[in-house]
């Protein structure tokens, strides 16, 4: 496998909302790098990022509805804002 340079990664995940902060050091390497839309930094292999796979945080946001787990957050939240309205 051909290796690519720093800058070649940049341009490859340059089409995802994730700025890297780390090195490039090979596509089965982790990388430091921080997602745009909401912060959170975390250390994914690099070769993942180019394929597409994002910020873990964003996408359990766009399938939260389908997963158990985000509808029992949901449920937490709404028992939360009538206990606002109450008091
Ligand atoms: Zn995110």
């Amino acid at each position: 496998m051909q290796k690519k340079t720093h800058a070649e990664y940049l341009q490859d995940v340059s089409y995802y909302d994730i700025t890297i902060l780390g090195k490039y050091e090979g596509a089965l390497k982790p990388i430091k790098a921080r997602c745009d839309k909401c912060g959170h930094i975390w250390h994914p292999i690099a070769n993942n990022l180019v394929q597409g796979h994002g910020c873990k945080k964003c996408f359990a946001k766009t399938v939260k509805d389908r997963h158990s787990v985000g509808r029992a957050n949901k449920g937490l939240t709404q028992k939360q804002e009538s206990a606002r309205v109450k008091s």
